[in-house]
């Protein structure tokens, strides 16, 4: 849709809008993650006692899941609720209220008080988005009294340990709002992203890359928890698999959080953490019972994270290796099975899950050499952005920075001067008698005169002027940091260089001179009258015998105001 209002903002600016929002919208879904965790690690616990169903626990994931999907999605579509709610208050809060709901919905009567207060203080702790301190400050004495009277309450029920532990760890969740606030609650969460991620930006990939992995791996983890607890998988084979999966994560965060995988050729590491992760999926497909063919769902999304991150031929040996791993879990179940349907089962899964492995092989390779192709191609544009860079800077002859964007840099310059207070000028320059050069010697030599004067003149200058070619034999010089003494002084300097560079290697006795008009830069004057200015001197440098600078002597701001300037020869 065109946007016709005379005060829409221009398409750029409205996309950068909208991805700012979604960055903001994204930070603030991690925020409430975070806040929530303690209290889905408290509802985590109420679960394994039997206190909560894990259908309850389960459903709250996929609320979550669902919001950080939704949210984003109409921030993306500019849904505007950062007009009238930066913080997402009201949505978060109304996901929270269906959470509460929820919660109170699939708790005993008995058990819903204290299952509620693990939710409600972190979100009261949402609160911290709202605007204004004084707004934060009451909602955070809200949340800890709320806290406080529900430990207190707690204290008195026969409750076990680890419940009252958890609610005196639940006490510290209605303080987050008094840590968050102002810009401190920024800068925690950068030092804890920091911390968490590392400060390399590439390692800080593979880690957040691996962490979401691990949403799968958890995924698993609560479904065979929630097998045990409803007991169609042993428990004690259950909970060893649990540690043995939270060690190998944790190994694996810690390698790549300490940097030790810098040495490894693949630093990713994809290959070894998936074949990890088939033999734990091959064992929890035997441990599974009715509930095995999870499992498969969790190796085939693996193999696909794999996809993204490896070879097709490593693909191939995970695939290959998993049919192994498998059929020997395969073959176990079918030992401990004496219902010959369940064994004729066992055949099909396994004969589907090889023609699944397969293709997804197929797949790895068809998307390897997409890979391929993308990366030819990205380096192919990125040299011709290259090349088109330099066409469009740079002077094709000399090398020089060419007309067009010299006369960028020297608008840049100028504002940068107004505000800095440094001062700069600009130089033009004409090759003296050059008309003679070509006719004497052909063109050829002309253009390699050029060339060689390009240079003598960079080497004469210092590293912070700047020389473009103007046009024709004409240079424009923007020296930097330089008032007008300086520059003369510089253009002198290159004036030496320049007579004493041979400028062509077939005539070697040939040299040149130049001709040049100075003026310095001021913020009040646009610069085609600059340059107008520095042309009238060069003209006055030509007509008083060439090879010497004419200047401006008088500030340019009143000579700009004024008729005609004043002149002054500077050398001979
Ligand atoms: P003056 O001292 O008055 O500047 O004398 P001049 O001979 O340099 O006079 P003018 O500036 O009018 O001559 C410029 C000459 O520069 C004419 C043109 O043939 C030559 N020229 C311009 N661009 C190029 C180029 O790219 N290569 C070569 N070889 N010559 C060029
Ligand atoms: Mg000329
Ligand atoms: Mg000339």
């Amino acid at each position: 849709m065109v946007n016709d209002s005379p005060h829409a903002p221009p398409a750029a600016s409205r996309v950068t809008g909208a991805n700012r929002r979604l960055r903001v919208v994204q930070g603030l879904l991690a925020h409430a993650v975070t806040r929530h965790a303690l209290a889905w690690l408290l509802l985590a616990m109420a679960a394994s006692q039997h206190r909560l169903p894990w259908e309850g626990l389960l459903g709250l994931i996929a609320l979550t899941i669902a919001a950080s999907a939704l949210l984003p999605a109409m921030a993306r579509r500019g849904v505007p609720f950062h007009r009238f709610d930066p913080g997402l208050f009201g949505p978060l809060t109304l996901l929270s209220g269906i959470a509460l709901f929820w919660v109170a919905l699939m708790a005993e009567p008995a058990d819903r008080w204290w299952l509620l207060a693990c939710v409600l203080p972190s979100q009261l702790a949402a609160s911290t988005h709202l605007r204004g301190p004084a707004w934060r400050h009451a909602s955070a004495f809200v949340a800890f009294m709320a806290g406080a009277l529900l430990l207190a309450f707690g204290l008195g029920n026969p409750l076990d340990d680890t419940l009252v532990a958890a609610l005196t760890g639940m006490m510290a969740a209605p303080l987050l709002p008094l840590w968050s606030i102002g810009r401190l609650r920024h800068l925690r969460a950068r030092a804890l992203k920091k911390w968490l991620l590392s400060n390399d930006r590439a390692q800080g990939v593979f880690i957040q890359r691996f962490l979401i992995a691990c949403l799968c791996a958890l995924s698993g983890i609560v479904a065979l928890e929630y097998g045990a607890s409803v007991g169609f998988i042993d428990p004690q084979a259950a909970r060893w698999m649990t540690y043995l999966a939270a060690v190998t994560i944790l190994s694996f965060y810690l390698v790549t959080r300490s940097g030790l995988n810098q040495n490894l050729h693949d630093r990713t590491m994809t290959e070894p953490k998936l074949l990890v992760c088939v033999v734990f999926l091959a064992f929890g497909y035997y441990l599974g019972g009715i509930g095995r063919g999870l499992a498969l769902t969790l190796l085939v999304t693996m193999e696909m994270f794999g996809m993204f991150m490896i070879t097709p031929s490593q693909v191939a040996r995970i695939s290959a290796f998993a049919a192994v791993a498998f059929s020997v879990s395969m073959l176990a179940v079918v030992r401990n099975e004496t219902d010959p349907g369940q064994i004729k089962l066992q055949g099909v899964t396994f004969g589907v899950m090889v023609v699944v492995l397969t293709v997804m092989s197929w797949l790895a390779q068809q998307l390897g050499l997409l890979r391929n192709s993308l990366v030819r191609r990205k380096n192919e544009l990125s040299e011709a952005l290259e090349r088109i860079q330099v066409l469009a800077t740079r002077d094709e002859l000399t090398g020089l920075v060419n007309r067009r964007h010299m006369i960028e840099l020297i608008d840049q310059r100028i504002k940068l001067g107004a505000r800095s207070g440094t001062p700069a000028c600009i130089a033009l320059i004409d090759l003296d008698h050059f008309k003679a050069v070509n006719d004497t010697h052909g063109h050829g030599v002309g253009d390699e005169v050029l060339r060689n004067f390009a240079r003598a003149m960079k080497a004469g200058l210092r590293d912070t002027d700047v020389v473009a070619r103007w046009g024709g034999e004409e240079f424009l010089i923007l020296l930097n940091d330089s008032d007008m003494a300086a520059a003369a002084l510089g253009i002198e300097r290159a004036r030496l260089e320049v007579a004493r560079t041979a400028m062509s290697a077939t005539v070697p006795k040939l040299h040149v001179t130049f001709s040049c008009g100075l003026a310095p830069c001021e913020d009040s004057v646009p610069l085609e009258k600059l340059v107008d200015l520095a042309d009238q001197r060069l003209y006055e440098a030509k007509a008083q015998g060439r090879n010497r600078t004419c200047a401006i002597m008088v500030p340019m701001a009143a000579s700009h105001a004024s008729a005609k300037p004043q002149a002054a020869v500077h050398s001979d």
